[in-house]
Order: structure tokens, then sequence, then C-alpha cells
């Protein structure tokens, strides 16, 4: 069946792309690459930049990006909100290691795509955490704190006027300013990307969804119609990793949803957002809205479904009643937007690790074998990161990128299904029923905090 599109899918694909074949016999490849999202194509990238002598074969089940690639936000940030919990996890070292790593990914992006001609629509206009409550005020503290402590970040407190007036005209009370953060139009990237890795000699078959990895030396990997025999593997399939075995309790699926105006650029020159930032409230359940360069305004929310192990089915791409309750949102986040139109929405599936934090590695008895998975909804700059430190691990090199804390045993850290699928409903409605609570200043239930507690972490570190 085909999978529902996205808008910024839809828009990338009005430019000619390269046709890539359905694989359809039996070939061998140096590397072969499960996924044609940014982690898949820039391994690819990657590996080839290091190796050019590697053949490498990247198998994509749709076309490279239908996955989250195509359909997220387009916020590229960096790690600074994790920064409490990489300093009580890994020390101060690692944890301004890491974070640095992430702010220099936000500029290499932008690098690689003036290098290679992508018009991935960078803009480095910052993004806005608020509050739109007195509870969610400074919600921000605890990471600004550890960034000051670790010298890291550029970040700004805005005051209400500010906060509002940034925002494009938010109900916030006070807000965080990131002046490292950028947005992208996704599709744009991750098609652009696409045409880097063939112009490079990159064999990408879309249109393969890869039936079955056998674990041996070579691996081999089935498709419906041929196989491919190599001699490593990189496993880059986000949410569907969940139907890998060894990878299966490390992640949980949730949706996010979104929805789009048609252009406005008359409403958005009024509001001084033409060249705005991002824009997040300080809920669990976050809702985020940002202008897109052709005028348009756009609105998203996490966590609205869950998805069963890794079978992500249509639902996670498209869905009416989710795309309602992220309008409802929208206009109470936005009350002075009430009349404007949405006409377009879709969704996608987002890899939640209990950290909110990637999980990378390669598999437990087989090191030619690797994945890199759990982005929680910040993998759009991270994921050069992720990259660099697969190709580390399946070139056997000890180095910056292979021996980072986020490479990793995948942890058992999700129940299993169908405990997890049960699991994730109940934790979810908790957080949902918190995040109504906060929202109206009003002290949430203990019981449902300490259910919501349970909610694996995503950008910001709560
Ligand atoms: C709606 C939404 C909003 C988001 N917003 C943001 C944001 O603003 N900023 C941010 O940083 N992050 C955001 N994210 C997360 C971000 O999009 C992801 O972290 C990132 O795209 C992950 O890249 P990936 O390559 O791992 O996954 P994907 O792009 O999903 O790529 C995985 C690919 O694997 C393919 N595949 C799966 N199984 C197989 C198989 N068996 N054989 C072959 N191919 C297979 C899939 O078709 C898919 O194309 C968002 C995600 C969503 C869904």
């Amino acid at each position: 069946m085909k999978r529902p599109s996205s808008l910024w899918l839809d828009q990338a694909l009005d430019a000619p792309s390269t046709p890539c074949p359905r694989l359809a016999q039996n070939i061998t490849a140096d590397v072969a690459i499960i996924g044609g999202g940014y982690v898949g194509l820039w391994t690819a990238i990657e590996l080839n930049a290091r190796r050019p002598d590697l053949s490498i074969t990247i198998l994509e089940s749709d076309i490279c990006g239908s996955g989250a690639s195509g359909r997220n936000g387009g916020y590229v940030l960096s790690w600074w909100t994790k920064a409490p919990s990489l300093l009580a996890m890994w020390g101060e070292e690692v944890a301004r290691d890491l974070i640095l790593k992430s702010e220099a990914a936000i500029t290499q992006l932008d690098d690689f795509c003036k290098q290679e001609g992508i018009d991935a629509e960078f803009i480095r206009s910052g993004w806005v955490w608020g509050a739109a409550s007195q509870s969610h005020n400074g919600a921000w503290e605890s990471g600004m704190q550890a960034c000051a402590k670790l010298g890291v970040g550029n970040l700004e407190l805005l005051d209400e006027a500010g906060a509002q007036r940034k925002s494009g005209g938010a109900d916030f009370r006070a807000a965080i300013l990131d002046l490292t953060a950028a947005l992208i139009h996704p599709g744009k990237l991750v098609r652009g990307l696409r045409e880097a890795a063939l112009r490079r000699g990159i064999q990408i078959f879309e249109h393969s969804p890869v039936e079955h990895l056998r674990r041996g030396r070579p691996a081999v990997l089935k498709t419906h119609q041929g196989s491919v025999a190599a001699k490593r593997v990189a496993i880059a399939t986000n949410a569907w990793a969940a139907s890998v075995r060894e990878l299966s309790r490390s992640i949980a699926v949730v949706s996010s949803d979104i929805i789009a105006s048609p252009p406005v650029p008359d409403l958005l020159a009024k509001l001084g957002w033409q060249d705005g930032a991002g824009v997040n409230d300080s809920q669990q359940m976050v809702h985020y809205v940002r202008p897109t360069r052709d005028g348009r305004i756009l609105a998203g929310k996490g966590g609205l479904a869950s998805g069963f192990g890794g079978n992500v089915t249509d639902v996670m791409f498209s869905n009416e009643r989710r795309a309602g309750i992220v309008e409802d949102k929208f206009r109470q986040l936005y009350p002075g937007l009430g009349g404007l139109q949405m006409n377009s929405h879709w969704s996608g599936p987002v890899d939640r690790s209990a950290d909110g934090l990637p999980i990378i590695g390669t598999l437990p008895g087989h090191d030619h074998i690797a994945y890199a998975i759990g982005w929680s909804g910040n993998g759009v700059g991270p994921s050069q990161i992720g990259s660099k430190a697969v190709a580390s691990l399946l070139l056997g090199e000890k180095d910056e990128w292979s021996t980072l804390p986020i490479v990793r045993a995948p942890p058992k850290s999700m129940p299993p299904e169908p405990i997890r699928y049960i699991g994730s409903h109940v934790v979810r409605t908790a957080v949902r029923m918190r995040d109504t609570a906060l929202a109206q200043d009003k002290l949430p239930n203990a019981l449902v905090n300490a259910i919501a507690d349970l909610a694996p972490r995503g950008v910001e570190d709560k």
C-alpha cells in the first residue's frame, strides 16, 4: 500500500530526481544500509568520504524520505536541553563534548548543503521554548544552569513581551531563546542527501523492503525479488527497528502529527515572523509551531498515538482525529490566529528511547552489523553524529565517534509487547492529564504524576 505523503515530501518531489530501481537480483556489497532516511544517507556519505573504495548499497522499503526524515518539523537542535541528564550520566567532560558536537552538527549541515548545492531552506532563526502557564515558567532553568556550568549553548531569556514577539504571537508568559538552532525544509534535505549519495556512486534501491536479515558473514539481506550479501550492515530504520529482535526493547514508537496552513505571507509579515524561530511550548506532549519559507504556518504535537512493536502501520502517517487535536491545541496557544485555516496534515513515527538520547552500537555477537536508533524527536542535526559513529564502528576504528557513551548495547528499557503497547496508553493518558492540569496552573494528582513520570524522555529533558 502507498504510504501517505507529507507536504514537505510532495514539495521536494516537484524537483527532478534520479530514479532508483527496485532490487530484483542477488548482489554483493561491502556495506549494506537498511533505510533511506537521514541516518542511512548520512552513514553512506560518511563511509564514502572515509573509504571511497567501498561499495555501498542502501535498501529503502518505500522512497528515501518517506519515513520521519521527510515528515518532521524541520527543527535543527543541539542537545543543550539534555545537559542536566548528560551531566548526571557521564560527567562534565562528556556532557560538554556531546553538546558541542551537536552544535557543530548544525553548522556542518549548513556547510554540506552549501557545498552540494542542496537548497534545504536552512535558516538559523533560533528556537523559542516558551511557557504558556505559570507552572511551566522556568521549565528550562536546570538546562540553562547546566549549560552555564559547561560553558556551552547560546541562550537568551525572554520576558512575556519578548517571548510573544519572537514566537509570532504565542500566548507565552516567558521563554528561552536558543540562538544556535535552525530550521530546514525536511523533504528538500533528505532528497538532496539522496542525490548527493547517488553522485558519490552509492547504489540506492527504493521500494525494496528488507524482509530478512541473516546475521552471518557475509550478512544477507533478503528482499522480495533479490538479496544483498554484505560484509557490513547498518540498521537505520528508526521506529521500524523495534521489529529487530535485539533492538525491540530499546525504543517505544509514538506518532508526531503536523498540520499546515496555506501560504499566508502577509500574516507572517504582520506578525514579524517571516524568518522566524521554531517554537515549542513546555508540555511533555510538546506542541511545536513554525513558519515556512513559502509563508505557511505549521503546527505539530508529539505522542498522541503509539505503535505496536515495529509494526509501523498507516495510522502513523496520517490521521484526521489527531490532526483535529493538533489544531485545537494550536488555537489555544495562538489565540490571535483563530481565523487561520489549515489545509494539510500528515504524521510520522518517532523512536523514543528511555533517556531521549540515541542508541548506537553493534548487535551483540555481530560486530559487523551496526544500528543507530532512538532519536526521540531530535534527529535532524544529531543524525550526523550517529552516522559518524556507525561509520567508525563498521570500519573498526576506535576514535572519538565510536567511543561516545551513546555508543552502547541495546538497553532493555521498554517492557515487551503487548505490555508496552497497553502501558504506553496508560502513561500517555497520565501525561495528557498532567499537561492539562499544569497548563491551567493546577496541581496534578499524585498518581497521575507518578505514572506520567514513566514516559520516555523527548527533546526536552523531562
Ligand atoms: C512528525 C515528526 C516531527 C519531527 N520533528 C523533528 C524536528 O523538528 N527536529 C528533529 O530533529 N527531529 C524531528 N523528528 C525526528 C526526526 O525526523 C528523526 O529523528 C529522523 O528523521 C530519523 O531519521 P532516520 O533515518 O532514523 O529515520 P527515517 O527517516 O524514518 O528513515 C528510516 C527509513 O527506513 C525505512 N525502512 C524501514 N524498515 C525497512 C526495511 N525493512 N527495509 C528497508 N527500509 C526500511 C523506512 O521506510 C524509512 O524511510 C520528527 C519526527 C516526526 C515523525
